[in-house]
C-alpha cells in the first residue's frame, strides 16, 4: 500500500488568492473580465477563469478593454499602466499583492528622496519578470536589475546604492548579493539594502526540503512559465533526487511508482490545490492497478 500525501505548505500563496477571489467575484457580476497577463504561471488556473469568462490581454492587445473592467494581479504595475488604462476608460479591479504595493512604494520613496547625481537604485530580480517591471516604474525605469553576478559590473560602485529585492527572490541569493556588493565599494559609498523578500515564498524552501527528504518519491507540480516553481523544484531535487517536475497528470510515469511506499505532492505558490489532488487521485489509481497486476 503506497502512503500519498499532499504537502500543505504548498499552493497559492495569499496574494495570488486574494487576486482569485477578486476574479471570481467579479465573474459572477458579469463577463468577460479582462486581466492583464496570466493571473497566476499556471495554464491549467488560467483555463478554469477563462472557461468561467476571464479573458487575458497583454500590453499589444490592451486596446481590447476600452470601456470594460480590467483586473491587475498580484505581481502589480507599473504607473504607465494605470495611465492608459485610465485613458482607456476602464474599470480598474486592482489586486496587487499588499506586500508588491508596500515595496513599489518603498521603490518610489527611495527614488524621489535620494538625489539622482549620487545614488542608483538597485533591484535584485528576474529581468521581464511582471513584479520587476512595475518596481522599475515607480523609478522611471531608472534603476538598475541584477539578476545575476555578471550584472554587478552594470553598477558603478563610486556611487551610493539603495538595493531591494524582487518579493520571490531567494534570501541567500540576496545575502550573496549584499556580500559581493560590500567587497566591491569604495570606501565612503553608502550602501542600503532592504530585506524585501516575502516569507509567503522563502519560507517555503526549508519546508519542501524537510517534506521531500521525508518520501521515497517526489512529485511537484507546477506551470510551465513559474520562476517560483523552478526554485522550489531544485530545492525538492537537491533535498531528494527521485523528484520529479509535472505540468498536468498525464506527465505522471507510473515507472516512478514502481517498488516504492510513500509519494510526496507538492508545488509552487501559483500550483492549484485542485490539480494537486488530481494529481492524488492518479497515482492512487495507478499504484492500485500496480498492486492487483
Ligand atoms: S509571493 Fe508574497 S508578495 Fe508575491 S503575491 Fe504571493 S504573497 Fe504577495
Amino acid at each position: 500500500m503506497i502512503k500519498i500525501d499532499i504537502d500543505d505548505h504548498s499552493g497559492f500563496c495569499f496574494g495570488v488568492v486574494r487576486a482569485i477571489e477578486k476574479a471570481e467575484n467579479e465573474l459572477q457580476t458579469s463577463a468577460p473580465l479582462y486581466g492583464l497577463g496570466d493571473i497566476v504561471h499556471n495554464e491549467l488556473e488560467v483555463e478554469r477563469l477563462h472557461n468561467k469568462g476571464m479573458i487575458t490581454l497583454y500590453a499589444d492587445s490592451i486596446e481590447k478593454a476600452r470601456g470594460q473592467r480590467v483586473l491587475i494581479r498580484a505581481h502589480g504595475e507599473p504607473p504607465s499602466t494605470y495611465d492608459t488604462l485610465h485613458k482607456l476608460g476602464v474599470q480598474v479591479i486592482d489586486a496587487t499583492c499588499p506586500v508588491v504595493l508596500r515595496l513599489q512604494q518603498r521603490v518610489k520613496i527611495a527614488y524621489e528622496t535620494h538625489p539622482k547625481e549620487e545614488w542608483q537604485i538597485v533591484i535584485y530580480g528576474k529581468k521581464g519578470h511582471a513584479e520587476v517591471i512595475g518596481l522599475l516604474g515607480q523609478a522611471d525605469n531608472n534603476a538598475i536589475v541584477v539578476e545575476h553576478t555578471d550584472d554587478l559590473d552594470r553598477i558603478d560602485f563610486n556611487k551610493n546604492i539603495y538595493l531591494f529585492s524582487q518579493t520571490t527572490k531567494s534570501l541567500n541569493g540576496f545575502n550573496d548579493l549584499i556580500d559581493n556588493i560590500q567587497n566591491r565599494i569604495s570606501a565612503n559609498v553608502v550602501f542600503e539594502h532592504v530585506d524585501t523578500i516575502c516569507r509567503q515564498v522563502a519560507n517555503r524552501i526549508p519546508n519542501i526540503r524537510i517534506f521531500a527528504q521525508n518520501h521515497d518519491v517526489v512529485f511537484f507540480v507546477s506551470g510551465e512559465k513559474s520562476s517560483n516553481g523552478k526554485a522550489l523544484f531544485d530545492e525538492c531535487q537537491k533535498a531528494n533526487p527521485n523528484s520529479h517536475l509535472i505540468f498536468k497528470i498525464e506527465d505522471i510515469n507510473p515507472k516512478s511508482l514502481a517498488n516504492i511506499t510513500s509519494v510526496g505532492i507538492c508545488g509552487a505558490t501559483s500550483t492549484p490545490t485542485w490539480l494537486m489532488e488530481k494529481v492524488a487521485e492518479k497515482i492512487k489509481d495507478i499504484a492500485s492497478q500496480l498492486t492487483n497486476n
